[in-house]
């Protein structure tokens, strides 16, 4: 049996080579980190309820006209992707205060914030993803003045699509992590959001009882992260019924 070139495998996702140039598998893992790692488990069935929404989302986003690496899913945990060359950013929309904002700027998680604030981090696990400003980016040749631009009102397309989505089933969206792609059509280049859309790279809060439906219910031992992001789910319809996402398959 031929075996597929794996590409990369990081924390939460493995890529391999797709079955057309171009492409990419991108395989979700149940794997759960945080801290930069310093805290892991494994969390069976979450990489099928990552795999499910960050299709939802990226879908949604491309039914509206943002641009996402999105081809098609392939089964319980993989889907096809546009290969791209990704920004070395974390592009952050935040719309409460939460995390390392509060952290840093000693506002109250909860608080919202008088408009999205967007904050990018320099990808570098070995640095712990630093904060950075435009002029770090610009300096380094990381992404130009243009691009920039152009990942601005991705990211606040991004955040009004999901914050009205996720409003309409009483969730707030907090804040959220995305991360941006290069491809090329002829001479031309152009962006598109890429990486996963998942209560992984988001907050989000039910909006009547505060409940965490994210990460922190992981990074903060706040219960079962399976049933979380199992109640997104369920709330936008993502899931089939009766589907088993902890049940292990031979193919998936
Ligand atoms: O930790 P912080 O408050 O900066 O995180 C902001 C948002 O970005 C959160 O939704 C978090 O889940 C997401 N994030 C991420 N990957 C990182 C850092 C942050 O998805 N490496």
């Amino acid at each position: 049996m031929a075996r597929r070139k794996k590409i990369y495998e990081g924390k939460a996702k493995i890529l391999y080579e797709g079955p057309e140039p171009g492409t990419i598998v991108q395989y979700f893992k149940d794997d759960a980190t945080a801290f930069n790692a310093e805290k892991k488990d494994v969390i069976e069935g979450k990489g099928v309820l990552n795999n499910r929404l960050s299709e939802f989302f990226m879908t949604g986003l491309n039914q509206v006209g943002v641009p996402t690496h999105f081809i098609r899913r392939l089964n319980m945990r993989e889907q096809l992707v546009r290969s791209c060359e990704i920004i070395p950013l974390e592009v952050i929309v935040r719309n409460y205060a939460a995390g390392s904002l509060s952290k840093r700027l000693g506002v109250e998680e909860g608080t919202q914030l008088p408009r999205p604030i967007v904050e990018y981090c320099y990808k570098d696990d070995a640095l712990g993803d630093p904060l950075v400003t435009e002029e770090h980016i610009a300096a380094f040749g990381w992404a130009s003045q243009q691009d920039m631009d152009d990942v601005l009102s991705l990211a606040l397309r991004v955040n009004d699509f999901l914050s009205g989505v996720m409003y309409g089933v009483g969730i707030r969206v907090a804040d959220f992590k995305i991360e941006i792609g290069r491809v090329y059509d002829g001479d031309f280049q152009r962006l598109i959001v890429a990486d996963e859309i998942s209560p992984d790279s988001c907050r989000l809060w039910d909006i009547e009882t505060g409940r965490k439906l994210d990460k922190d219910v992981f990074r903060r031992d706040l219960g079962s992260l399976t049933d979380a992001y199992s109640e997104v789910a369920r709330r936008l319809g993502v899931m089939p019924k009766n589907t088993q996402v902890t049940k292990p398959t031979l193919i998936n």
